[in-house]
Order: C-alpha cells, then structure tokens, then sequence
C-alpha cells in the first residue's frame, strides 16, 4: 500500500500513490505532527508546516526536490503551532486556511516578546522535567518525554520564528485542481479546535486529517459533541487511506477507533451528570477500559474527561 522512500532527520516520507507523500514525524526531532506532499501536475501542494522552522524548510527541500516541481500552495489544517510552525518556509507560496483558524493564528501564536516567551517556555520545560522525574507510571512518563524533546526543538528555533498568516481563506469548502490532480479541503466546523480543516483526494481516496485522527493518543478536545458529529460525517465519505495528525498512515478504522473513543466518555459523561456525580468524582472514579490504557498524551485520558463533563454541564 504505502512504501517509505526518504527518512530525514525530522520525518520519513512515504509515497501512498504516484505522487501523493505523507510526512510522518520522527518522535522528539523538532517535526512533532505529520503532513502531506501533493504533486498536482505543474506545481506542488503541501498540508501543513509541521512544528518548526528547520523541519519546514526539510519537508519543502525534500518535496522540490522529489518531484522537480515548485510548491505553489501550503495548507493549514488548524492553528495550532505544531502544525504551522514551519510556515515561515513557504511565504512565496499561497497559504491556504479557513477563516477562524486564520484569526486563531493571529491571536494566539504571535510572539510579541522573544525574551518573555523564551522565559515562559524554559518554565514550563522545567515543569515537565520534574514531572518526568517524579512520575512512576511509564506511559505518561514516555509522553513528558516526548512533549520536553519536541517543545526543546521549538525553543531551538524560536529566535528565527516569524508566524506568517494564511492568505487565502475559506469557510466551508475550497477545490483546488492542478493540472493532473484535484484536491478537495472541507471544514464541518471544530472537534479538536475550533476550527479543523482536512483535505480529500476523490480520485484516489485518500484524505489527510489533521488532529481529527491521531493514533493511540488522548487527543486534546475542543468541542466533543462536535468532534463526534465531524468524525461521523467523514465516514460517509469514500475514503481508503487516512494520514493522521499524529501516528501512522492508517485505514478509517482510525476513525472508527475515534469514534468509540469519544462515544465512549460522553456516554459515561452523560451518566455522571445524571446521577448528578461531581466532575471530581466522575475523573477519579472512571475505569479506562484497557484500550485506551497504552494510549499516549501529556494529560492523559483525565484532561479529556474533564473537557467533556465540563462541555456537556454547560450545553
Ligand atoms: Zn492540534
């Protein structure tokens, strides 16, 4: 199905079909999410900028140069930094985004004080190496790990960091067609942020999702019903092979696996609050089934708990 074809320092590629690559991050290098490469006949296409600049700048030598093409187009699947990050290498090109996650990247990935950010950042660095000290449970331990590798390559990289904005925005739906290729971006709103967009290759069935799927990870939520209702409607869509935002290329099980995930807790959520438990209660006394026990995440499963009980009290 797929075949690896390049491995750099930050990410490996693998080619999915002739001429459509995914990037899959290589753990604490400075890459942190996935992306996609698409060679759309005359000019290449990119969905997003991974977490730093200098894995940027290798994701769009390493696409020019496979293909002999130039990238025209950089997609932005939502705001957050370790997927635009790297967007500084593609100024020259046409950055693609909706219109919140436009404005979210305005707000809040600016950097208005290099000195004060980089204060910021050496604390919270700090924070985690006491918390990967003094923690004795391995899984979370391995994702302190990985969030202080991957969080030291964006502090590496922050004297050089310039946010650069989207410049051509949608809301719901855009088609861009190449001269050999259609790409479809769709936004059914904000499941994981307020605003997530994925891409689809109708020809070729393939869609790259964003943080909209992840593998064997608490995903942080942003709004649980909605990202129930997003994952639902993109299994209507005829789709083969899925590129998560995290982990590897993988099949709509991923989704289903999503699904279930999320089905899950707010059912039980749903549960807590009719028999009128205390979010307190409902986080400590929650038993994790043993599939989500190997899952990975900074916060673990108890963050996402607490998203959904406290969304669900309120609506
Ligand atoms: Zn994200």
């Amino acid at each position: 199905m797929e075949c690896e074809i390049v491995e750099t320092d930050y990410f490996t590629l693998h080619a999915l079909c002739d001429g459509i690559f995914a990037a899959i991050a290589k753990p604490g290098q400075g890459a942190w999410s996935n992306a996609g490469i698409i060679d759309l006949g005359e000019e290449l296409l990119v969905f997003d900028s991974l977490s730093t600049p200098s894995a940027g700048r290798e994701l769009r030598r390493q696409a020019e140069s496979l293909t002999g093409k130039k990238v025209k187009y950089l997609i932005n699947s939502h705001y957050h930094g370790d997927h635009v990050f790297g967007n500084q290498e593609f100024s020259d090109t046409t950055i693609i985004s909706t219109y919140l996650t436009e404005k979210l990247c305005n707000e809040k990935n600016k950097v208005e004080d290099y000195e004060k950010e980089k204060k910021n950042m050496d604390h919270y660095l700090l924070q985690l190496k006491n918390q990967i000290d003094s923690t004795e449970d391995n899984i979370l331990k391995a994702s302190l790990i990985n969030q202080y590798q991957e969080m030291s390559k964006v502090l590496d990289d922050l004297s050089q960091l310039q946010i650069v904005l989207p410049s051509l925005l949608f809301e719901e739906k855009l088609t861009i067609s190449g001269a050999n290729r259609t790409v479809e971006l769709y936004c059914f709103g904000g499941g994981h942020s307020p605003s997530d967009t994925f891409m689809y290759l109708p020809k070729e069935k393939i869609a790259f999702m964003g943080d909209l799927a992840t593998e064997d990870l608490h995903v942080p939520i942003y709004n649980p019903e909605e990202f129930l209702t997003i994952l639902k409607r993109i299994k209507q869509i005829d789709i083969n092979i899925i590129v998560p935002g995290h982990g590897r290329v993988a099949t709509m099980t991923l989704c289903d696996t999503l699904i279930d995930y999320l089905s899950f807790m707010i059912q039980r959520a749903k549960e807590a609050l009719q028999n009128k438990m205390s979010l307190e209660d409902f986080v400590c006394e929650f038993d994790v089934s043993k599939e989500y026990k190997e899952w990975k995440g900074v916060n673990g499963i108890k963050a996402n708990l607490t998203t959904i009980y406290t969304c669900l009290h309120k609506s």
